[in-house]
């Protein structure tokens, strides 16, 4: 099988699994409200891969990641340091809305966060930017990167090793952060300069 294919098999075998997860604690809200799960979206052989938590009320109605107001601040940054958002791929550590935008909880982390893994597997980015703390915890902590505050460690550049490379793990606030609040933005602009030398 052409590598493309293999890739997008892969990727299709975990959007199934997730549909059907009725383990998940999310899953019968899901159902109840007509919602998608959000896998990922954009190129299977992006260099950058961007982690955000989970989705808000329009990703879980159109099934796509980050396509409401912090999607648009996100699609800003990127064109900012002059990234295409098409060039990237783009998910979360949760797949299915928590109910109230409410903070994903630790056994939804836990069920969910098999998948990102499997994905990055997938894509072998050579650089994992997180979108605020919950996916910056887990990705720390499963690289043996310890914790720290995400004001800590937002727009450094951690190395971490996998099988199929080093990798670069970038911490950066979450783009919700820079709704009504200009000093974050800049912080996040400067930040999303460092992901400037890896597109
Ligand atoms: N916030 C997230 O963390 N992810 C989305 O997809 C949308 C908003």
């Amino acid at each position: 099988m052409a590598e493309d294919s293999e890739k997008f098999e892969k990727m299709k075998a975990i959007k199934d699994e997730i549909l059907a997860l009725k383990e998940s604690p999310l899953y019968s809200y899901r159902k109840e409200n007509n919602f998608s799960p959000v896998i990922g979206e954009g190129s299977h052989d992006a260099s950058i891969m961007f982690v955000g938590e989970a989705p808000g009320k329009n990703e879980a109605k159109t099934g796509r990641p980050f396509c409401g107001r912090s999607g648009d601040i996100l699609d800003e940054l990127l064109e900012s340091v002059g990234i295409g958002r098409l060039s990237v791929y783009v998910t979360n550590i949760v797949k299915d809305r928590p109910p109230m935008n409410r903070d994903p909880l630790p056994e939804e982390i836990e069920i969910y966060a098999p998948f990102l893994n499997r994905q990055v597997d997938i894509i072998q980015p050579k650089v994992i930017a997180t979108l605020g703390r919950f996916s910056m915890s887990y990705l720390m902590q499963k690289f043996g990167l310890g914790s720290d505050s995400i004001s800590q460690a937002h727009g450094k550049v951690l190395e971490a090793s996998m099988p199929h490379g080093s990798v670069k793990l970038i911490p950066l606030y979450h783009p919700a952060v820079a709704i009504y609040n200009r000093t974050m933005r800049q912080t996040l602009e400067e930040d999303f300069k460092i992901l400037a030398q890896f597109k």
